[in-house]
Protein backbone atom coordinates (compact mmCIF):
# COMPACT_ATOMS: atom_id res chain seq x y z
CA UNK A 1 0.00 0.00 0.00
CA UNK A 2 1.15 3.13 -0.80
CA UNK A 3 1.08 6.80 2.07
CA UNK A 4 -1.68 7.94 -0.25
CA UNK A 5 -3.73 4.83 0.35
CA UNK A 6 -2.87 2.79 3.54
CA UNK A 7 -4.55 -0.40 4.27
CA UNK A 8 -7.68 0.70 6.67
CA UNK A 9 -8.44 -2.66 9.14
CA UNK A 10 -10.78 -3.27 11.52
CA UNK A 11 -10.46 -5.37 14.45
CA UNK A 12 -13.72 -6.47 16.68
CA UNK A 13 -12.90 -7.37 19.53
CA UNK A 14 -10.24 -5.74 22.21
CA UNK A 15 -9.03 -9.28 23.98
CA UNK A 16 -5.97 -10.79 23.71
CA UNK A 17 -6.47 -11.78 20.64
CA UNK A 18 -7.15 -8.50 19.22
CA UNK A 19 -4.58 -6.49 20.26
CA UNK A 20 -1.82 -9.39 19.27
CA UNK A 21 -3.25 -9.11 15.85
CA UNK A 22 -3.00 -5.16 16.24
CA UNK A 23 0.72 -6.24 16.95
CA UNK A 24 1.35 -8.03 13.99
CA UNK A 25 -0.45 -5.23 11.73
CA UNK A 26 1.47 -2.29 13.28
CA UNK A 27 5.12 -4.63 12.89
CA UNK A 28 4.27 -5.50 9.32
CA UNK A 29 6.07 -3.17 7.71
CA UNK A 30 3.01 -2.43 5.32
CA UNK A 31 1.07 1.07 5.78
CA UNK A 32 -1.77 0.16 7.73
CA UNK A 33 -4.49 1.76 10.08
CA UNK A 34 -5.85 -0.40 13.03
CA UNK A 35 -8.85 0.55 14.75
CA UNK A 36 -10.04 -1.54 17.39
CA UNK A 37 -14.14 -1.09 18.13
CA UNK A 38 -14.98 -3.11 21.25
CA UNK A 39 -18.35 -3.45 22.84
CA UNK A 40 -17.91 -2.23 26.31
CA UNK A 41 -15.99 1.19 27.59
CA UNK A 42 -12.74 -0.63 28.36
CA UNK A 43 -10.55 -2.95 26.47
CA UNK A 44 -8.59 -6.15 27.40
CA UNK A 45 -11.49 -8.93 26.84
CA UNK A 46 -11.01 -11.93 29.53
CA UNK A 47 -7.84 -10.98 30.78
CA UNK A 48 -9.89 -8.40 32.40
CA UNK A 49 -12.92 -10.40 33.02
CA UNK A 50 -12.31 -13.77 32.57
CA UNK A 51 -8.42 -13.76 34.51
CA UNK A 52 -8.83 -14.70 37.85
CA UNK A 53 -8.38 -11.80 40.61
CA UNK A 54 -5.70 -13.57 42.59
CA UNK A 55 -3.93 -14.22 39.46
CA UNK A 56 -2.67 -10.93 38.86
CA UNK A 57 0.28 -12.09 36.47
CA UNK A 58 -1.93 -13.54 34.28
CA UNK A 59 -2.95 -9.75 33.56
CA UNK A 60 0.82 -8.31 33.30
CA UNK A 61 -0.14 -8.83 29.52
CA UNK A 62 -2.06 -5.47 29.78
CA UNK A 63 1.25 -3.65 29.72
CA UNK A 64 1.84 -4.91 26.53
CA UNK A 65 -1.36 -4.20 25.03
CA UNK A 66 -1.13 -0.76 26.39
CA UNK A 67 2.29 -0.62 24.85
CA UNK A 68 -0.04 -1.57 21.41
CA UNK A 69 -2.56 1.10 21.88
CA UNK A 70 0.08 3.73 21.80
CA UNK A 71 1.06 3.25 18.13
CA UNK A 72 0.18 6.63 16.23
CA UNK A 73 -1.94 4.66 13.85
CA UNK A 74 -4.24 2.23 16.16
CA UNK A 75 -7.55 3.94 17.28
CA UNK A 76 -9.78 2.06 20.33
CA UNK A 77 -13.78 2.80 19.73
CA UNK A 78 -15.07 1.15 22.84
CA UNK A 79 -18.89 1.29 23.41
CA UNK A 80 -19.40 0.48 20.43
CA UNK A 81 -20.84 -3.22 19.26
CA UNK A 82 -20.23 -4.84 16.00
CA UNK A 83 -24.17 -5.89 15.00
CA UNK A 84 -25.83 -3.26 17.31
CA UNK A 85 -24.12 -0.04 16.73
CA UNK A 86 -22.52 -1.03 13.10
CA UNK A 87 -23.23 -4.16 11.08
CA UNK A 88 -20.30 -5.83 9.63
CA UNK A 89 -21.81 -4.87 6.44
CA UNK A 90 -20.90 -1.29 6.81
CA UNK A 91 -18.06 -2.18 8.15
CA UNK A 92 -16.76 -4.19 4.98
CA UNK A 93 -17.82 -0.28 2.87
CA UNK A 94 -15.01 1.38 5.30
CA UNK A 95 -12.29 -0.81 5.73
CA UNK A 96 -10.15 -3.67 3.60
CA UNK A 97 -10.57 -5.71 5.95
CA UNK A 98 -12.54 -6.90 8.84
CA UNK A 99 -10.96 -8.98 11.70
CA UNK A 100 -13.31 -10.74 14.43
CA UNK A 101 -11.26 -11.29 17.76
CA UNK A 102 -14.64 -11.42 19.44
CA UNK A 103 -13.79 -14.45 21.46
CA UNK A 104 -16.37 -17.03 23.26
CA UNK A 105 -18.58 -15.84 25.79
CA UNK A 106 -21.18 -18.04 26.34
CA UNK A 107 -20.72 -21.40 28.04
CA UNK A 108 -21.11 -24.47 26.52
CA UNK A 109 -24.64 -25.69 27.31
CA UNK A 110 -26.14 -29.06 29.49
CA UNK A 111 -29.23 -29.56 28.70
CA UNK A 112 -30.07 -31.89 31.64
CA UNK A 113 -33.49 -31.70 33.70
CA UNK A 114 -33.64 -29.17 36.78
CA UNK A 115 -30.69 -27.00 34.52
CA UNK A 116 -32.68 -24.02 35.13
CA UNK A 117 -33.17 -24.49 39.14
CA UNK A 118 -32.17 -20.81 41.09
CA UNK A 119 -28.70 -22.32 42.33
CA UNK A 120 -27.14 -23.58 39.39
CA UNK A 121 -25.37 -21.12 36.80
CA UNK A 122 -22.68 -21.62 34.51
CA UNK A 123 -18.79 -20.50 35.24
CA UNK A 124 -18.94 -18.32 33.11
CA UNK A 125 -21.59 -16.02 35.14
CA UNK A 126 -20.03 -17.01 38.30
CA UNK A 127 -16.43 -15.69 36.92
CA UNK A 128 -18.50 -12.47 35.43
CA UNK A 129 -19.56 -11.69 38.47
CA UNK A 130 -16.98 -11.85 40.65
CA UNK A 131 -14.94 -9.93 38.22
CA UNK A 132 -17.40 -7.27 37.61
CA UNK A 133 -18.46 -7.27 33.91
CA UNK A 134 -21.32 -5.53 33.23
CA UNK A 135 -23.14 -8.04 31.82
CA UNK A 136 -23.18 -10.06 35.28
CA UNK A 137 -23.13 -7.74 37.80
CA UNK A 138 -26.81 -7.90 38.51
CA UNK A 139 -26.41 -11.85 39.49
CA UNK A 140 -26.91 -13.04 42.12
CA UNK A 141 -25.57 -16.24 44.18
CA UNK A 142 -26.47 -17.79 47.01
CA UNK A 143 -23.71 -19.16 49.22
CA UNK A 144 -25.55 -19.92 52.32
CA UNK A 145 -25.59 -23.89 51.30
CA UNK A 146 -22.56 -25.68 52.85
CA UNK A 147 -21.87 -27.97 49.24
CA UNK A 148 -21.02 -26.89 45.95
CA UNK A 149 -20.41 -28.69 42.82
CA UNK A 150 -18.48 -27.81 40.03
CA UNK A 151 -19.65 -29.45 36.83
CA UNK A 152 -15.89 -29.90 34.77
CA UNK A 153 -12.20 -30.42 35.69
CA UNK A 154 -10.59 -27.58 33.12
CA UNK A 155 -8.76 -24.68 34.24
CA UNK A 156 -11.58 -22.34 34.91
CA UNK A 157 -13.18 -24.78 36.90
CA UNK A 158 -9.76 -24.72 38.92
CA UNK A 159 -10.40 -20.96 39.27
CA UNK A 160 -13.97 -21.14 40.55
CA UNK A 161 -13.28 -23.65 43.38
CA UNK A 162 -10.04 -21.18 43.99
CA UNK A 163 -11.86 -18.42 44.46
CA UNK A 164 -14.82 -20.32 46.75
CA UNK A 165 -12.32 -22.01 48.51
CA UNK A 166 -9.44 -19.35 49.67
CA UNK A 167 -9.66 -17.58 52.43
CA UNK A 168 -11.22 -14.15 52.06
CA UNK A 169 -8.63 -12.05 53.41
CA UNK A 170 -6.71 -13.47 50.49
CA UNK A 171 -9.15 -12.14 48.07
CA UNK A 172 -9.48 -8.41 49.85
CA UNK A 173 -6.28 -7.20 48.30
CA UNK A 174 -7.04 -8.55 44.60
CA UNK A 175 -9.43 -6.55 42.22
CA UNK A 176 -12.44 -8.97 42.92
CA UNK A 177 -15.63 -7.26 42.90
CA UNK A 178 -16.85 -5.14 46.15
CA UNK A 179 -20.64 -7.15 45.43
CA UNK A 180 -18.41 -10.22 45.34
CA UNK A 181 -16.70 -9.80 48.29
CA UNK A 182 -19.01 -9.03 50.38
CA UNK A 183 -21.21 -12.31 49.38
CA UNK A 184 -17.76 -14.71 49.59
CA UNK A 185 -17.12 -12.65 52.85
CA UNK A 186 -20.22 -13.82 54.10
CA UNK A 187 -20.21 -17.86 52.61
CA UNK A 188 -21.48 -20.92 54.83
CA UNK A 189 -19.27 -23.07 51.70
CA UNK A 190 -17.39 -25.92 53.64
CA UNK A 191 -17.23 -28.36 50.91
CA UNK A 192 -16.83 -28.07 46.96
CA UNK A 193 -16.86 -31.22 44.60
CA UNK A 194 -15.63 -30.68 41.37
CA UNK A 195 -16.32 -33.23 38.64
CA UNK A 196 -15.14 -35.02 35.59
CA UNK A 197 -16.95 -37.22 33.18
CA UNK A 198 -14.04 -39.24 32.74
CA UNK A 199 -10.65 -40.17 34.41
CA UNK A 200 -8.05 -38.54 36.45
CA UNK A 201 -5.62 -38.87 33.63
CA UNK A 202 -7.98 -36.70 31.13
CA UNK A 203 -8.43 -33.80 33.77
CA UNK A 204 -8.04 -30.73 31.55
CA UNK A 205 -6.06 -28.50 34.36
CA UNK A 206 -2.45 -27.42 34.02
CA UNK A 207 -0.79 -29.16 36.98
CA UNK A 208 -0.47 -25.66 38.17
CA UNK A 209 -2.92 -24.71 38.89
CA UNK A 210 -4.15 -28.21 40.56
CA UNK A 211 -1.33 -27.78 42.68
CA UNK A 212 -2.49 -24.80 43.52
CA UNK A 213 -6.09 -26.16 43.99
CA UNK A 214 -3.92 -28.54 46.94
CA UNK A 215 -2.32 -25.97 48.64
CA UNK A 216 -5.10 -23.45 50.03
CA UNK A 217 -4.77 -22.25 53.44
CA UNK A 218 -7.36 -23.64 55.53
CA UNK A 219 -8.67 -26.46 53.01
CA UNK A 220 -8.05 -29.72 51.96
CA UNK A 221 -7.97 -31.29 48.73
CA UNK A 222 -9.00 -34.78 48.38
CA UNK A 223 -9.48 -37.14 45.55
CA UNK A 224 -11.29 -40.46 45.84
CA UNK A 225 -8.88 -43.25 46.01
CA UNK A 226 -10.39 -45.96 44.21
CA UNK A 227 -11.57 -43.78 41.32
CA UNK A 228 -7.66 -42.55 41.01
CA UNK A 229 -6.49 -46.60 40.19
CA UNK A 230 -5.67 -46.42 36.77
CA UNK A 231 -6.95 -48.86 33.80
CA UNK A 232 -4.48 -50.00 31.66
CA UNK A 233 -4.97 -47.64 28.63
CA UNK A 234 -4.47 -44.51 30.81
CA UNK A 235 -1.25 -45.77 32.52
CA UNK A 236 -0.03 -45.95 28.17
CA UNK A 237 -1.13 -42.65 27.36
CA UNK A 238 0.81 -41.24 30.66
CA UNK A 239 4.17 -42.78 29.07
CA UNK A 240 3.25 -40.50 26.16
CA UNK A 241 6.24 -37.65 26.51
CA UNK A 242 3.51 -35.06 25.12
CA UNK A 243 1.17 -36.18 28.52
CA UNK A 244 3.30 -35.47 30.90
CA UNK A 245 0.93 -32.33 32.09
CA UNK A 246 -1.72 -35.29 32.60
CA UNK A 247 1.07 -37.41 34.65
CA UNK A 248 1.66 -34.55 36.63
CA UNK A 249 -1.98 -33.99 37.42
CA UNK A 250 -2.13 -37.40 38.15
CA UNK A 251 0.35 -37.59 41.15
CA UNK A 252 -1.26 -34.57 42.54
CA UNK A 253 -4.60 -36.49 42.80
CA UNK A 254 -2.44 -39.68 43.86
CA UNK A 255 -1.42 -37.23 46.96
CA UNK A 256 -5.06 -35.87 47.36
CA UNK A 257 -6.16 -39.55 47.69
CA UNK A 258 -3.64 -39.87 50.65
CA UNK A 259 -5.05 -36.82 52.48
CA UNK A 260 -6.81 -37.22 55.68
CA UNK A 261 -9.75 -35.81 56.11
CA UNK A 262 -8.96 -32.08 58.12
CA UNK A 263 -11.02 -28.98 59.39
CA UNK A 264 -11.59 -26.06 56.77
CA UNK A 265 -12.80 -26.61 53.62
CA UNK A 266 -12.83 -29.35 51.28
CA UNK A 267 -12.00 -29.69 47.72
CA UNK A 268 -13.48 -33.46 46.64
CA UNK A 269 -12.56 -34.29 43.22
CA UNK A 270 -14.43 -37.22 41.70
CA UNK A 271 -14.07 -38.99 38.40
CA UNK A 272 -15.98 -40.96 36.07
CA UNK A 273 -19.73 -39.21 36.72
CA UNK A 274 -22.16 -37.92 34.23
CA UNK A 275 -24.54 -35.36 35.24
CA UNK A 276 -27.88 -36.30 34.17
CA UNK A 277 -30.56 -34.15 36.06
CA UNK A 278 -30.66 -31.17 39.45
CA UNK A 279 -32.32 -32.31 42.18
CA UNK A 280 -35.11 -29.73 44.03
CA UNK A 281 -38.34 -27.91 44.01
CA UNK A 282 -37.59 -24.63 44.06
CA UNK A 283 -33.95 -24.54 44.04
CA UNK A 284 -31.06 -26.71 43.87
CA UNK A 285 -30.63 -29.74 46.87
CA UNK A 286 -28.63 -31.94 44.46
CA UNK A 287 -27.42 -33.32 41.90
CA UNK A 288 -27.18 -36.64 39.91
CA UNK A 289 -25.06 -38.41 38.71
CA UNK A 290 -24.92 -41.65 36.15
CA UNK A 291 -21.20 -43.47 36.93
CA UNK A 292 -19.20 -43.74 33.60
CA UNK A 293 -16.74 -46.54 32.54
CA UNK A 294 -13.84 -45.73 30.23
CA UNK A 295 -14.37 -47.10 26.45
CA UNK A 296 -11.95 -47.21 23.78
CA UNK A 297 -8.25 -47.13 23.07
CA UNK A 298 -5.49 -44.83 24.94
CA UNK A 299 -5.36 -41.50 23.63
CA UNK A 300 -9.20 -41.97 22.71
CA UNK A 301 -11.59 -43.28 25.63
CA UNK A 302 -15.04 -41.59 25.97
CA UNK A 303 -17.12 -41.79 29.13
CA UNK A 304 -19.99 -44.77 28.75
CA UNK A 305 -22.37 -44.48 30.87
CA UNK A 306 -23.55 -47.07 33.28
CA UNK A 307 -26.61 -47.92 35.07
CA UNK A 308 -25.04 -47.19 39.05
CA UNK A 309 -26.43 -43.73 40.03
CA UNK A 310 -24.67 -41.42 42.82
CA UNK A 311 -26.66 -38.59 44.03
CA UNK A 312 -24.47 -35.33 45.90
CA UNK A 313 -26.80 -33.40 47.88
CA UNK A 314 -25.92 -29.17 47.15
CA UNK A 315 -27.25 -26.18 47.31
CA UNK A 316 -25.11 -24.59 44.65
CA UNK A 317 -23.90 -25.94 41.02
CA UNK A 318 -21.82 -24.26 38.47
CA UNK A 319 -20.84 -26.03 35.30
CA UNK A 320 -17.75 -25.20 33.74
CA UNK A 321 -17.69 -27.24 30.66
CA UNK A 322 -16.18 -24.56 28.24
CA UNK A 323 -17.50 -21.78 26.54
CA UNK A 324 -18.66 -21.54 23.16
CA UNK A 325 -18.72 -18.68 20.49
CA UNK A 326 -21.94 -16.47 19.63
CA UNK A 327 -22.53 -16.20 16.05
CA UNK A 328 -22.75 -12.59 14.61
CA UNK A 329 -24.87 -10.84 12.15
CA UNK A 330 -23.88 -11.41 8.64
CA UNK A 331 -20.90 -13.65 9.56
CA UNK A 332 -21.22 -17.79 8.56
CA UNK A 333 -20.80 -19.87 11.60
CA UNK A 334 -20.57 -23.16 12.46
CA UNK A 335 -23.11 -24.06 15.22
CA UNK A 336 -21.61 -27.78 15.88
CA UNK A 337 -18.47 -26.52 16.72
CA UNK A 338 -19.03 -23.06 17.98
CA UNK A 339 -17.12 -20.92 15.87
CA UNK A 340 -16.69 -18.74 12.97
CA UNK A 341 -15.16 -21.36 9.66
CA UNK A 342 -12.10 -20.33 8.25
CA UNK A 343 -9.12 -22.00 6.59
CA UNK A 344 -6.16 -20.24 8.58
CA UNK A 345 -7.95 -17.23 10.01
CA UNK A 346 -9.71 -16.61 6.43
CA UNK A 347 -13.45 -16.57 7.09
CA UNK A 348 -15.17 -19.42 5.04
CA UNK A 349 -18.79 -19.65 3.47
CA UNK A 350 -19.47 -23.14 1.90
CA UNK A 351 -15.61 -23.81 1.80
CA UNK A 352 -15.03 -20.70 -0.06
CA UNK A 353 -13.36 -17.70 1.33
CA UNK A 354 -15.25 -14.61 2.49
CA UNK A 355 -13.22 -11.58 0.47
CA UNK A 356 -12.16 -9.13 3.71
CA UNK A 357 -13.33 -11.12 6.22
CA UNK A 358 -11.17 -12.66 8.81
CA UNK A 359 -10.46 -14.42 12.07
CA UNK A 360 -8.54 -15.15 14.82
CA UNK A 361 -8.25 -16.02 18.63
CA UNK A 362 -11.56 -18.55 20.46
CA UNK A 363 -13.88 -17.39 17.79
CA UNK A 364 -11.12 -18.82 14.81
CA UNK A 365 -10.22 -22.34 16.74
CA UNK A 366 -12.76 -22.48 19.81
CA UNK A 367 -12.28 -21.89 23.18
CA UNK A 368 -8.46 -23.51 24.02
CA UNK A 369 -5.07 -22.55 25.28
CA UNK A 370 -3.70 -19.63 27.36
CA UNK A 371 -3.35 -15.88 26.48
CA UNK A 372 -0.41 -16.56 24.70
CA UNK A 373 -1.61 -19.00 22.08
CA UNK A 374 -3.48 -16.23 20.86
CA UNK A 375 0.03 -14.78 19.64
CA UNK A 376 0.76 -17.13 17.08
CA UNK A 377 -2.76 -17.37 16.10
CA UNK A 378 -3.53 -13.65 15.41
CA UNK A 379 0.32 -14.20 13.65
CA UNK A 380 -0.97 -16.82 11.15
CA UNK A 381 -4.30 -14.70 10.34
CA UNK A 382 -2.73 -11.70 9.84
CA UNK A 383 0.10 -12.76 7.91
CA UNK A 384 -2.63 -14.33 5.00
CA UNK A 385 -4.64 -11.36 5.57
CA UNK A 386 -1.53 -9.28 3.94
CA UNK A 387 -1.31 -11.83 1.45
CA UNK A 388 -4.80 -11.30 -0.01
CA UNK A 389 -4.27 -7.34 0.50
CA UNK A 390 -2.71 -6.27 -2.76
CA UNK A 391 -4.32 -3.93 -5.17
CA UNK A 392 -7.52 -2.85 -3.57
CA UNK A 393 -9.38 0.07 -3.20
CA UNK A 394 -9.29 3.24 -1.37
CA UNK A 395 -11.00 2.79 1.83
CA UNK A 396 -11.59 6.11 3.88
CA UNK A 397 -11.14 3.75 7.63
CA UNK A 398 -11.80 5.75 11.00
CA UNK A 399 -12.80 8.89 9.52
CA UNK A 400 -16.09 7.54 8.11
CA UNK A 401 -16.66 5.33 11.28
CA UNK A 402 -16.29 8.55 13.19
CA UNK A 403 -19.44 9.67 10.72
CA UNK A 404 -21.45 7.05 11.14
CA UNK A 405 -21.47 7.04 14.92
CA UNK A 406 -21.91 10.38 15.40
CA UNK A 407 -24.60 10.25 12.67
CA UNK A 408 -25.90 7.57 14.91
CA UNK A 409 -25.84 9.53 18.35
CA UNK A 410 -23.37 6.53 19.82
CA UNK A 411 -20.99 7.88 22.62
CA UNK A 412 -17.65 6.23 21.53
CA UNK A 413 -14.72 5.39 23.91
CA UNK A 414 -11.45 6.71 23.17
CA UNK A 415 -8.47 5.13 24.27
CA UNK A 416 -7.31 8.40 25.79
CA UNK A 417 -10.84 8.35 27.53
CA UNK A 418 -10.17 5.13 28.63
CA UNK A 419 -7.29 5.82 30.47
CA UNK A 420 -9.54 8.30 32.38
CA UNK A 421 -11.61 5.49 33.64
CA UNK A 422 -8.65 3.54 34.25
CA UNK A 423 -7.50 6.17 36.39
CA UNK A 424 -10.43 6.40 38.44
CA UNK A 425 -10.38 2.91 38.81
CA UNK A 426 -6.77 2.64 40.52
CA UNK A 427 -8.24 5.87 42.30
CA UNK A 428 -11.18 3.95 44.02
CA UNK A 429 -9.23 0.87 44.31
CA UNK A 430 -6.62 2.56 46.45
CA UNK A 431 -8.86 3.44 48.71
CA UNK A 432 -9.77 -0.08 50.02
CA UNK A 433 -6.15 -1.57 49.17
CA UNK A 434 -7.04 -2.96 46.13
CA UNK A 435 -4.85 -2.85 42.97
CA UNK A 436 -8.62 -0.85 41.54
CA UNK A 437 -12.52 -1.11 42.14
CA UNK A 438 -13.90 -1.78 38.64
CA UNK A 439 -17.01 0.24 37.58
CA UNK A 440 -19.26 -2.69 36.97
CA UNK A 441 -22.08 -0.77 35.08
CA UNK A 442 -21.45 1.29 31.75
CA UNK A 443 -23.30 4.12 32.84
CA UNK A 444 -20.53 4.31 35.43
CA UNK A 445 -17.81 4.24 33.52
CA UNK A 446 -19.32 6.56 30.93
CA UNK A 447 -19.63 9.31 33.94
CA UNK A 448 -16.03 9.62 34.52
CA UNK A 449 -16.18 10.88 31.26
CA UNK A 450 -16.99 14.63 29.93
CA UNK A 451 -20.17 14.49 27.31
CA UNK A 452 -18.68 14.77 23.73
CA UNK A 453 -20.21 17.62 21.77
P1 LIG B 1 -11.71 -27.00 29.21
O1 LIG B 1 -10.28 -26.90 29.57
O2 LIG B 1 -12.07 -27.43 27.83
O3 LIG B 1 -12.42 -27.96 30.29
C1 LIG B 1 -13.76 -28.34 30.15
C2 LIG B 1 -14.10 -29.47 31.10
O4 LIG B 1 -15.50 -29.74 30.97
C3 LIG B 1 -13.38 -30.79 30.81
O5 LIG B 1 -13.13 -31.44 32.02
C4 LIG B 1 -14.43 -31.58 30.00
O6 LIG B 1 -14.29 -32.97 30.05
C5 LIG B 1 -15.70 -31.15 30.73
N1 LIG B 1 -16.92 -31.33 29.94
C6 LIG B 1 -17.17 -30.90 28.68
N2 LIG B 1 -18.42 -31.24 28.31
C7 LIG B 1 -18.96 -31.89 29.37
C8 LIG B 1 -20.22 -32.49 29.61
N3 LIG B 1 -21.18 -32.48 28.69
N4 LIG B 1 -20.44 -33.08 30.81
C9 LIG B 1 -19.47 -33.09 31.77
N5 LIG B 1 -18.25 -32.55 31.60
C10 LIG B 1 -18.00 -31.95 30.41
O7 LIG B 1 -12.46 -25.58 29.37
P2 LIG B 1 -12.29 -24.37 30.42
O8 LIG B 1 -11.98 -24.85 31.78
O9 LIG B 1 -13.52 -23.55 30.20
O10 LIG B 1 -11.04 -23.56 29.88
C11 LIG B 1 -11.04 -22.95 28.57
C12 LIG B 1 -9.60 -22.58 28.18
O11 LIG B 1 -9.16 -21.48 28.98
C13 LIG B 1 -8.61 -23.72 28.42
O12 LIG B 1 -7.68 -23.73 27.38
C14 LIG B 1 -7.97 -23.32 29.72
O13 LIG B 1 -6.67 -23.85 29.93
C15 LIG B 1 -7.93 -21.79 29.59
N6 LIG B 1 -7.80 -21.16 30.92
C16 LIG B 1 -6.55 -21.01 31.41
C17 LIG B 1 -6.39 -20.48 32.67
C18 LIG B 1 -4.99 -20.32 33.22
O14 LIG B 1 -4.03 -20.41 32.47
N7 LIG B 1 -4.84 -20.08 34.50
C19 LIG B 1 -7.49 -20.13 33.46
C20 LIG B 1 -8.76 -20.32 32.94
C21 LIG B 1 -8.91 -20.86 31.66
P3 LIG B 1 -13.73 -33.83 28.79
O15 LIG B 1 -12.26 -33.68 28.82
O16 LIG B 1 -14.20 -35.21 29.05
O17 LIG B 1 -14.33 -33.21 27.54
Amino acid sequence: MSARCPLHIVIVGSGPSGFYAAEALLRSGCDVRVDMIERLPNPYGLVRSGVAPDHPKLKQSISVYHGIAQDEYFSFFGNVAAGRDVSIAELQGRYHAVLLACGAHEDRPLTIPGIGLPGSHSATEFVGWYNGHPDFCDHAFDLSCETAVIIGQGNVAADVCRILAKPIDELRTSDIAEHALDALTASKIKEIFVIGRRGPAHAKFTAKELRELGSIAGATAHASAEECILNEESRIELEDRANFNAAKNVVLFDTFAEQVEGHGRKIRFRFCLSPVALLGLDRVEGVSFLRNRLEGPSFSQIARATDQIETIPCGLVLRSIGYRSVPIDGVPFDDTRGLVPNRAGRVTDGGKPVGGLYVTGWLKRGPTGIIGTNRADSIETVGNMLADAMELETKPGADALRSLLAKRGIRWVSYAEWLKIDAAEIERGRKKGKPREKFTRVDEMLAVLPSRA
